[in-house]
């Protein structure tokens, strides 16, 4: 199976060169030829079982079934509960799932702890050596650095900008002790590190060099890995059962596995809400189809603070009847004047994927997790709660709804003990973090000083 670009002006590429890397040369993402049909998962499959048949469907002839089973043990033996992401019952024909039971206690572990051993695996192969980069407002960038460490193929650099991530969010970047994890806490805040990646990635030459490398929400692998838990749900639902999906999003790359999932026959059919805090550009685009830069807001769920999805292209790829042409010329437009109405042709289509949108304000997310607290006995977290309180406004249906829980309650404490009043304390099994030492650098805002630090590491390994 080939990856072909959402632009259409780049050559298609294997699954493991779509994931190695990360954006197409012509600007676009990557999105398989055609939507394979894959078998539902039942119920007495694994996760695992789950995972190998569908990642290596999506591999295609660029992975052996027995490798991929190979990754996906070694992935996800490494969540501490052995359904990985387990349903659990919030009230009546309602659950969660729980997507944060990985090494940093947020769902982008399960992506991040498959692409590791990905690159782990391909990279040994090829005798080849890749410099990871990413910009991280807290999770991508834990998750990135629990999922590289100790890697020999991989120099993983995360940019988080100083003070501006939680306490614990920094403590599972920075707490790994492996030499190939490089922090860089960053004088600035996230779009100003993000910037930073932008510009490195633009600089052919310099990428050519450190062979550079981007593991954000529009890697393939990511869409793909998340889609095994869709499959998982609806087995453990009944496989005839329909289900409302709520998930807490930003950029989308958690939604867009949604649909994938249904594309590929793994849902008995396909409703999907995606729940946004105060920065509402998702929800804009979903209900008008109007695209339009927006500074973005910081608000209790940090890691939802986006303004324009980046996954949202994929989305219009199809609904355009995968015309690259139009994907381009609606970003090329969005580009030099910050905003486009998307064409008429793709707006009918759009509002017939099964995708809709529900905005949750600040007030209402603390109210939220003070109210599942009382309700439920359990603390979830600021990200979780806009799901949650997307589904009470919800107009009823017959449908099972799950909500994502997207992260654990501690990873936010501050906002926890603000919204209840409780401690939400760490698992037994991260609370070691507490006590090791913490590595990073201070390092300016200055993209040459950047990039001398990460040449100068590269060569010193060579
Ligand atoms: C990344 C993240 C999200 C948003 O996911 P997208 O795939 O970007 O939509 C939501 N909640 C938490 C806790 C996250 O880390």
């Amino acid at each position: 199976m080939k990856y072909v670009s959402t632009r259409g002006q780049s050559e298609p590429v294997s699954f493991v060169d779509a994931c190695l890397t990360g954006l197409a040369p012509d600007g676009g993402l990557y999105v398989p030829e055609a939507w394979p049909q894959i078998e539902p998962a039942r119920p007495d499959e694994t996760y695992v079982d789950v995972a190998t048949r569908v990642l290596s469907t999506f591999a295609g002839e660029s992975l052996s079934e027995e490798d991929v089973r190979g990754l996906c043990e070694r992935a996800y033996g490494t969540f501490s509960h052995h359904s990985v992401t387990p349903l659990s019952q919030c009230g009546p024909n309602t659950f969660i799932m729980e997507l944060h039971h990985g090494p940093t206690l947020a769902f982008k572990d399960v992506a991040m702890q498959f692409i590791g051993q990905l690159y782990d695996l391909v990279l040994g192969r090829r005798g080849q050596r890749m410099s990871v980069v990413c910009a991280t407002s807290g999770d991508t960038g834990g998750a990135a650095a629990a999922a590289f460490a100790g890697a020999s193929s991989v120099d993983l650099f995360i940019l988080h900008p100083h003070e501006r991530v939680s306490p614990v969010q920094r403590l599972f970047m920075t707490t790994t002790g492996a030499d190939n994890i490089h922090n860089l806490a960053v004088t600035g805040d996230f779009d100003d590190c993000q910037s930073l990646v932008k510009a490195m990635f633009a600089d052919k030459a310099f990428a050519a060099e450190v062979s550079l490398s981007g593991v954000n929400s529009i890697n393939w692998a990511r869409i793909a890995a998340q889609a095994v838990y869709y499959a998982t749900a609806q087995a453990a639902i009944g496989p005839n059962r329909p289900i409302r999906f709520v998930v807490p999003s930003g950029n989308m790359g958690d939604a867009f596995a949604g649909y994938v999932a249904a594309r590929c026959g793994l849902l008995a059919g396909f409703e999907l809400v995606c729940a946004v805090n105060e920065n509402k550009t998702l929800a804009t685009l979903l209900s008008d189809g109007l695209m339009q830069r927006e500074q973005a807001v910081a608000t209790p769920s940090p890691a939802m603070d986006i303004s324009v999805p980046s996954n949202f292209e994929r989305l219009l790829f199809e609904v355009s009847g995968r015309d690259g042409d139009t994907v381009r010329r609606t970003y090329d437009q969005y580009r030099q004047s910050g905003s486009t109405i998307l064409p008429e042709s793709v707006r009918g289509p759009l509002g017939c994927t099964g995708f809709s949108s529900a905005v949750i304000d600040n007030g209402a997310t603390l109210e939220e997790m003070r109210e599942f607290k009382q309700q439920t006995g359990e603390l979830i977290c600021p990200h979780t709660a806009v799901g949650t309180a997307a589904e009470r406004r919800l107009p009823k249906t017959d449908a099972t709804t799950v909500i994502l829980s997207t992260a654990h309650a501690a990873k936010f404490p501050e906002t926890v003990l603000e919204a209840t009043g409780d401690e939400a304390s760490l698992p037994k099994r991260c609370t070691e973090l507490l006590e090791r030492g913490e590595v990073f650098d201070r390092v300016e805002n200055d993209l040459k000083l950047i990039k001398d630090r990460i040449r100068g590491q590269v060569t010193a390994e060579a």
